[in-house]
Order: structure tokens, then C-alpha cells, then sequence
């Protein structure tokens, strides 16, 4: 006899009313560890997502009309809430995402930032005053000797209704961002989770209309991206969309949005290069931590490590023991270091970029193979730029090493790839740190440090096919707000 679990049924959040799949279909949301379903949600439709589009509409007046202390004191109200939920938050986002408890702790962190940044970004997120340099006269109320009547201030607005679509690789900390800066910036948010983890994006809507944002502010909506999404990014109420993803559906994104504000945050090909003034047990850490922390599914992994000729033997020997040390297995273990993959599609291109580099020459010195979704680290050297698992996305963990004999050539094989997310550099002379840093194109390039290290105040994104635009802090705000300018004659006025 075989055992029958009733596995846990979620709603979706549209027009401020929690509600079961409106057209009636679902889908199964699976553990990427046990490969078990673990709850059912809705599968909401084209117009499911009109409707909850139609309610954002309306309640981003009022959101708009919310003072910005008042927006503040709700972002914070949510991220108390959201404390007092913590452990509930980390778990779901390793029974969805297949994080170890250790990485879902901290991504439970990463994510609660979120809360007490865009409160305190919105209360100093200002406009400014130009100068005027129009020549004084017309009227002749108007005279004002070697001045102008003419004021110009530059403000800045809520745009309307902001979507998130959102990637499996962070479930909680990619949707707050655009949740809390959104909201922050007086708009309404809808969220649309990826499906493979929709299951934490429902606990935030959860939290934040807990916390008292007005019906409809916020809705979150589940299903795929052909059907949800495409409705999100085809319509002409939505006026910006904050996109995190593949880079071709991002490009794809480009060519159906029309003209709405487009914040994009895509793929990746990190480089770590190790030049011969290393120290190299730094960067044989950072190497290991940039290529297997979330098992590579990072947008900011190292996916490449270009290494000096000189000092190779010595990386490599380093790497490969450290990478002996990974410990799989039991996500809910302290001690764990590294999960599963999330879905099978990703485990298979993972595949694809380790055969293929087999087929092509280079040397599987460590790993190489899966149990279901559990991938071994892998470290494969000898791998040149015509391989996949150099020129792509791997986005597995896979440590593929490249040598090189100059600065000049490291950042040639740095810069040769269609990405530009996040790069790093180990070297012990401030030249070559400063050669690398402004020599290679990305978002953001990290000496001495791993490619996976970003700090929530500085500006996050990418250059070439890593997306546009730049997230957290001041210049999401900018992003996710309206310039105006208002220009105001204080002469041409009827005097009493
Ligand atoms: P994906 O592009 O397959 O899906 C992302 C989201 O887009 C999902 O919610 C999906 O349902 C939706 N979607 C799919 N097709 C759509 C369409 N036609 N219209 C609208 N929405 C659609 O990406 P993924 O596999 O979920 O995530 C992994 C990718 O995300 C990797 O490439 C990774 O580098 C990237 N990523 C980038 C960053 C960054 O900050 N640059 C951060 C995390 C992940």
C-alpha cells in the first residue's frame, strides 16, 4: 500500500484577496534534493495577470500618495515581520531552491537588508535645483537686474506600477529587491516568482500586505513565464519591469516591452584572474568559494579561472584538494558546504559544458560527474576559449582553468566572452591592480577579493550581455522613479 501525502495547496495575492488558482490549474513545486513534490500552486492565466495589472493600477495612486515617512514605517513594519519568520523563510528556501541551511540563512539576510535600506533610501532620495541661464527681460514685471525670474527644480516621481520577474537562484533576496525599493519609491509591485521557486516569493507577498501597504500595492502571481510573464511585460500598464534572468530572455524582454523602463539583470561568466604576484592560498580560496558556493548558481560565480603560467602547477594542486574538502549531502546540516543543482534543464547544460570540454582536450582533474541532481565539484584544466564551458553560462560547479602569459592576454581571455556581470583579480601590485580593474568590462571588478562579493550600498549590475541598468541603494531609486523637471517663473506674477 502506498502512503498518500496531501501536499500543502498556496494562493496567489491579486487585488489585495489571497485566492486559489482563478482558471483552476495548478503546478507542483519539487524539492531539488528529494526530487518529491512539496506543495501545489496556482497556474494563473493571461487573465489572472490582467487583473492583478488592473488592481496595481489603482493602488499605485495610492502608494504614491503615501508620505515617504509613511512608505518607511511600513518597509520597516515588514522587515520586522519577516525577522520573526526567519527560520520559516530559510527553510523554504532550501526545500525549494536546494540551498544548504547555512546558504539560505544567509540569503534570508541578504534579503532582510532590503527592508531597512529602501526605508532610509526613500527619506534621502532627492531631486535637485538647476541654475537658470535664460537672459532676464519679456515681461515687464520681469526685470530683475542681473538675475533671472526663471526656477528650475528637478523632482522625482513614482513611475506607476513596477513588475519584478524573477529568477530560482536567490527566491527571496531577487524579489525583495524590487518589492522594498519599489514600494519605497511610491509605486505598486507586482511580483511574478520563478516557477521553480515560487514558494518564498508567496511568503513575502504574505509579509508585506501583513504589514499594511494598501489592497493591490502588492500582488504576487505564479505560472509560467510564456503566459504570466509575457502578459506583465506586453502590457501597456505596467511601466517599468525589473527583470532578473537569462540573458535571453532578457533580450527577448528588449524586443517585446515597447518603451517601458527596463532595469535588466542577466547572466554571467565571471573571470577570477591570478597573476604570478598572487597570494595564491587567497586566491585558491576565492576560487573555490566563486565556483561553488549555491553549487556555481550564482549570476556572480567564477566561472572562469584564468591562471599565470607560472604558478599553475601550484594553483591547481591547491584547488584540487580544496575541492576535495566540499561536502555534499544533508541540506539541513550545519556542516554541509553544497547542494543540489535546482532542476534537471540546468543539471543538463552542466552536463553539456563538462562533455564537452572532455571532447575538446581539457583534463577532468576532480569531479565530473551527478547523482540526480547532486554534481560533484569539478576542477577541469586545460580548457581554451572554443570550449562551452568557457565561452557560456555554466552556472554549475565547475572550476575551469585557462593559463595565460601576460596581463595583456589575461584581460584579452577576461574580456572575450559576450558577459560583463562581475570579474576579479588576485595580484600583490597596485599597478596590476589598477591595469586589471580598468581593463576588464563589467559591472563591477573586485581585486584580491572573490567574484561573488558585493556590498548592498554600492551599485549592482552588468555591461555587455549582462543586463542594464543598476540595482540597490540610490541608483535603483533613480531607476525606479520618474524625472521631472518644473520650471517656474516667479515674476510673471500679478502683483498686489
Ligand atoms: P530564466 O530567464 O529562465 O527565467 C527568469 C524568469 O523569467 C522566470 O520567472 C521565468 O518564468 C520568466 N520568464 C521566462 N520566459 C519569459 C518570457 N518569455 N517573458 C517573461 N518572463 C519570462 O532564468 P532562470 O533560469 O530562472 O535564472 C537563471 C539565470 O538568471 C542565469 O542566467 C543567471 O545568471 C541569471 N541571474 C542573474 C542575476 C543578476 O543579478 N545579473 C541574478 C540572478 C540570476
Amino acid at each position: 500500500m502506498t502512503k498518500s501525502i496531501t501536499l500543502p495547496k498556496k494562493r496567489v495575492l491579486i487585488d489585495g484577496e489571497w485566492i486559489d488558482s482563478p482558471s483552476g490549474s495548478t503546478f507542483s513545486v519539487y524539492s531539488p534534493s528529494t526530487l518529491e513534490p512539496i506543495a501545489i500552486v496556482p497556474k494563473c492565466t493571461r487573465e489572472d495577470t490582467e487583473r492583478a495589472i488592473a488592481a496595481a493600477k489603482v493602488a499605485a495612486k495610492k502608494v504614491a500618495a503615501m508620505p515617504v515617512g509613511k512608505r518607511a514605517q511600513l518597509l520597516k513594519k515588514a522587515g520586522q515581520i519577516a525577522e520573526s519568520r526567519k527560520e520559516e523563510l530559510a527553510r523554504t528556501i532550501v526545500q525549494e531552491g536546494g540551498k544548504t541551511i547555512r546558504e539560505a540563512r544567509e540569503e534570508f539576510w541578504f534579503s532582510w537588508i532590503h527592508y531597512g535600506d529602501a526605508a532610509a533610501e526613500i527619506t534621502r532620495h532627492h531631486g535637485e535645483v538647476v541654475p537658470s541661464s535664460a537672459e532676464q527681460g519679456g515681461g515687464s514685471a520681469g526685470q530683475v537686474e542681473g538675475g533671472t525670474a526663471k526656477r528650475i527644480l528637478v523632482t522625482r516621481e513614482p513611475m506607476g506600477v513596477v513588475a519584478v520577474i524573477s529568477p530560482w537562484n536567490w527566491p527571496s533576496d531577487i524579489p525583495n529587491i524590487g518589492l522594498s525599493f519599489g514600494l519605497a519609491a511610491g509605486n505598486s509591485v507586482i511580483l511574478k516568482p520563478a516557477s521553480y521557486t515560487p514558494l518564498s516569493g508567496i511568503l513575502l507577498a504574505e509579509i508585506y500586505e501583513e504589514a499594511g501597504f494598501p489592497k493591490g500595492a502588492v500582488s504576487v502571481v505564479t505560472g509560467s513565464g510564456s503566459e504570466v510573464g509575457d502578459t506583465i511585460v506586453t502590457s501597456p500598464d505596467v511601466n517599468a519591469i525589473i527583470f532578473t534572468g537569462s540573458t535571453e530572455v532578457g533580450e527577448g524582454i528588449t524586443r517585446k516591452a515597447g518603451l517601458k523602463k527596463l532595469l535588466l539583470e542577466l547572466g554571467g561568466n565571471g573571470p577570477i584572474v591570478v597573476m604570478d604576484d598572487a597570494h595564491i592560498d587567497h586566491a585558491v580560496e576565492a576560487s573555490a568559494v566563486g565556483a561553488y558556493y549555491i553549487a556555481g548558481q550564482c549570476c556572480t560565480a567564477a566561472e572562469r579561472l584564468l591562471v599565470h603560467e607560472s604558478i599553475h602547477d601550484e594553483f591547481v594542486k591547491k584547488l584540487v584538494d580544496r575541492t576535495k574538502r566540499v561536502k555534499m549531502g544533508d541540506l539541513m546540516l550545519e556542516d554541509t558546504d553544497m547542494g543540489p543543482l535546482n532542476n534537471e534543464p540546468s543539471a543538463r547544460t552542466v552536463d553539456a559544458h563538462v562533455n564537452d570540454a572532455r571532447e575538446r582536450g581539457a583534463k577532468v582533474l576532480f569531479g565530473g560527474h551527478r547523482n540526480k541532481l547532486f554534481h560533484e565539484p569539478t576542477v577541469i584544466d586545460e580548457v581554451t576559449p572554443d570550449m562551452l564551458v568557457f565561452r557560456e553560462e555554466t552556472f554549475g560547479p565547475v572550476a575551469p582553468i585557462t593559463t595565460f602569459s601576460s596581463l595583456d592576454e589575461a584581460i584579452e581571455l577576461a574580456n572575450s566572452t559576450p558577459y560583463g556581470l562581475t570579474a576579479a583579480a588576485f595580484t600583490s601590485s597596485l599597478r596590476r591592480a589598477f591595469l586589471l580593474a580598468e581593463g576588464i568590462k563589467a559591472g563591477s571588478v573586485n581585486i584580491n577579493e572573490t567574484t561573488n562579493y558585493w556590498e548592498q550600498q554600492a551599485p549592482f549590475g552588468g555591461v555587455k550581455k549582462s543586463g542594464m541598468g543598476r540595482e540597490l541603494s540610490k541608483w535603483i531609486m533613480d531607476d525606479l522613479t520618474d524625472i521631472k523637471t518644473i520650471t517656474i517663473d516667479i515674476e510673471k506674477v500679478r502683483d498686489r
